[in-house]
């Protein structure tokens, strides 16, 4: 699952293709002020000029005639920027303008990868073009409480499930509104079919769209990914980057934990996984069948007590409303 050849081609053509929109769009910027202002295109020209005549000066050694030449471009320089801002251009307005300032739309800042470098390759590394397809569909616009009962009044909360759910959606959307500044971490608990994969697809597509970055992984390919880590160890860049990924990224989410083939390695690489997370400052939201006891129970007292001690509990009710959302999606293609 390492970045092949051919996946590091397919992000740098992405980079590629955003220099050349950078280009084309400068360009049409440029020509547009030169339409309105074409003292500015003849400023431009004796800058370049300029230029070259300094260049050949100081070859010359002619230290006198390169200092004039200095002055004078410096006058034109100034002059550009008067008419620029009588016409009412931002001064930079000519410039290049790029996607990500830091690395100028290349992937690298001085030799190494550049954050939205490994944002691309979380995207391709973690198959999130498949879950791309599926935020699509699910997400909090496609959000319906219609797949709840709205008149069994649930024991304990004392409320029906599609009233709880408005709830526990309200604390989704807070959970995303609020991530840049306050992070946290969300365990959703109940049986299948209730909608916790649901919820966090709408959380993932919520913070994906705000340029977070997001690593969605069922629990199976989660421990894979840190079996191979740990058992098949390669030297290359791409693999250590795909498990530093996981402790690294924005937000983690784990689907389905509880499901996984559980042995002592799962359960110290889980507690590791979730502990690491909480002292980088990362936020994970899990989402399981397990009851916190039995969570307790599969894993170690110490997973589950940095869960309950750290993550918000969101327990879901109902019956299994997959069929029933089923019916909805076909209702509303028709
Ligand atoms: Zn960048």
């Amino acid at each position: 699952m390492s970045l092949s050849n051919s996946q590091y081609q397919a992000i740098m053509r992405i980079y590629n293709e955003r220099q050349y929109q950078d280009r084309y769009e400068q360009d049409i910027r440029r020509r547009e002020v030169y339409e309105k202002l074409p003292q500015v295109k003849a400023i431009e020209e004796e800058l370049g000029s300029q230029a070259v005549t300094l260049a050949r000066l100081l070859l010359d050694g002619d230290e006198k005639a390169a200092e004039a030449s200095r002055r004078r471009t410096e006058q034109l320089r100034q002059q550009k920027a008067e008419l620029m801002a009588g016409a009412g251009y931002p001064a930079d307005y000519m410039e290049m303008r790029y996607h990500c300032p830091e690395c100028r739309d290349t992937g690298y800042v001085e030799r190494k990868r550049c954050r939205c470098f490994r944002r691309e390759q979380m995207k391709l590394l973690y198959a999130q073009s498949n879950i791309e397809a599926v935020l699509e569909r699910e997400n909090f616009d496609t959000f319906t409480y219609r797949v709840y009962d709205d008149r069994k009044i649930i024991p304990g909360i004392e409320m029906t499930a599609a009233q709880y759910m408005r709830q526990v959606r309200g604390w989704c959307l807070d959970f995303v509104e609020n991530f840049e500044q306050k992070g946290g971490n969300l365990i959703f608990t109940g049986s299948t079919g209730v909608g916790k994969t649901f919820l966090t697809h709408c959380i993932a597509k919520a913070l994906i769209d705000r340029y977070q970055s997001v690593v969605y992984l069922s629990s199976g390919d989660l421990f894979d990914i840190f079996s191979k880590n740990k058992f098949h160890y390669e030297p290359e860049d791409d693999a250590q980057d795909m498990y530093s990924g996981i402790l690294d990224c924005d937000l983690l989410i784990i689907d389905d934990l509880g499901t996984e083939l559980n042995n002592s390695f799962v359960s110290s690489q889980l507690f590791y996984c979730v502990n690491e997370r909480l002292n980088r400052g990362k936020s994970t939201v899990i989402s399981t069948n397990l009851s916190m006891s039995m969570l307790r129970d599969a894993y170690s007292d110490r997973v589950s007590s940095r869960i309950v001690g750290r993550y918000t509990i969101i327990p879901l009710y109902g019956d299994d409303i997959r069929t029933k959302r089923q019916v909805q999606l076909d209702e509303i293609s028709r």
